[in-house]
């Protein structure tokens, strides 16, 4: 039997939040149901819901940094049961045959993942609904298990912010004997500094923000610059191994670039929806790298959650009502958060 769910929906493009209800497909064997305790507010939900990136499907129902606690579980489901403090992140299906899916790369599945909102489900064929809702129902192989040392509100931003960080640190190996800048303290940002903190790197913010240092020296950042002061950046040059560029806006990437060393890389994960100019020489001349990255896997979206488990690292959160998500939304816009909004679901209440 489907499930009623109550939620807050976008009815269409750059409308404000509203309520909404809905029905979550009926529980297949392999499902869970999830009773939604905490949902982050992602930049990415604001550019689908103004329908930035274009191909927005409405109503939507953002929000893919979900966590919450088991209520039922289908007849085949064997890694989870009822209790479990689970979390869903921001795909719910993939094709699990490509190359990608098999080497846990899901989020590079070659016949595209099903995003947990704003795309089409499987199963049913009608659109997927996020984490500005009351419930979820979700295939027990895309759900992670959430420490329990971790405060289950806190750790929701780990679910799309902190895998986004991680997964390219991870990646290009970032240790101890790196140094490595952080370009935007929003909430992407600041667990960009927490985990390449925890991973031993020395750590460099470069914030728009003059009012941002001492949280950023407070979150594990060694050096803050604010990128507006007429001179910084040029005083940077040639001077870190690896730059994450999580803004949200365009920025004039050769000014950053020029900060790497010789074979430093710049990987991109903010994602704008105007194209960003490039002047080849930044790179050429110094034989540097750019590249991009997409959330994480689910494997190594465990790997992190167990990773900031045992390092007992969480997001800074400001606990919300759903009833501010509109209000929420215009200050991240102005980068006055600090540093991931989260919805307290109970808040939706039972009507
Ligand atoms: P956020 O909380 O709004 O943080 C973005 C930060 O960028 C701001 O706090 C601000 O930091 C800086 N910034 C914003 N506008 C700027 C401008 N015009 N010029 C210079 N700096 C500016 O956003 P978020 O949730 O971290 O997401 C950041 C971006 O990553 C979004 O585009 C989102 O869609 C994308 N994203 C990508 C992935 C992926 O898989 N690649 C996953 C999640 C999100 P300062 O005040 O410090 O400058
Ligand atoms: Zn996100």
């Amino acid at each position: 039997m489907s499930v009623s769910a109550r939620a807050y929906a976008a009815l269409a493009a750059g409308k404000p939040l509203e309520p909404f209800s809905f029905k979550r497909r009926a529980l297949g064997p392999a499902d869970i149901l999830m009773d939604i305790h905490f949902c982050g507010v992602c930049h990415s939900d604001i550019h689908q819901a103004r329908n930035e990136w274009g191909g927005s499907r409405f109503p939507m129902v953002p929000g893919h940094e979900i966590v919450g606690v088991v209520t039922k579980i289908g007849s085949d489901v064997k890694k989870f049961k009822v209790g479990d403090a689970i979390g869903v992140g921001c795909f719910v299906d993939s094709c699990r045959r490509c190359d990608n899916c098999r080497a846990g790369l899901e989020q590079y599945c070659k016949e595209e993942f099903v995003p947990t909102y704003n795309g089409i489900e499987r199963q049913t064929g009608e659109n997927t609904y996020g984490g500005y809702s009351s419930s979820i129902v979700v295939d027990e192989n895309y759900a992670l298990r959430i420490p329990k040392n971790l405060d289950l509100a806190k750790a929701a931003p780990l679910l799309c912010a902190g895998i986004t960080t991680y997964s390219p640190l991870k990646h290009c190996g970032i240790s101890k004997n790196h140094h490595i800048a952080v370009i935007g303290l929003g909430g992407l940002g600041h667990m960009a500094v927490k985990i390449g903190h925890a991973l031993g790197a020395q750590v460099t913010v470069l914030s728009s923000s003059h009012d941002k240092e001492k949280d950023a020296r407070r979150l594990g950042a060694n050096h803050f610059v604010c990128s507006r002061d007429s001179g910084a950046l040029a005083k940077l040059t040639g001077h870190f191994d690896f730059i994450l560029n999580t803004v949200s806006a365009p920025i004039d990437l050769a000014q950053y670039l020029d900060c790497l060393k010789t074979d430093g890389t710049m990987c991109l994960v903010g994602a704008p929806d105007k194209p960003m100019d490039l002047h080849v020489f930044s790179l050429i001349t110094q034989r540097r790298k750019l590249m991009g990255s997409l959330i994480g896997g689910i494997r190594e979206t465990q790997e992190m959650l167990d990773f900031c488990g045992a390092k007992e690292i969480v997001s800074e959160i400001e606990l919300i009502p759903i009833q501010k998500i509109n209000e929420a939304y215009e200050r991240i816009l102005k980068s006055d958060v600090k540093y991931r909004f989260v919805i307290d679901l109970k808040s939706l209440g039972s009507n």
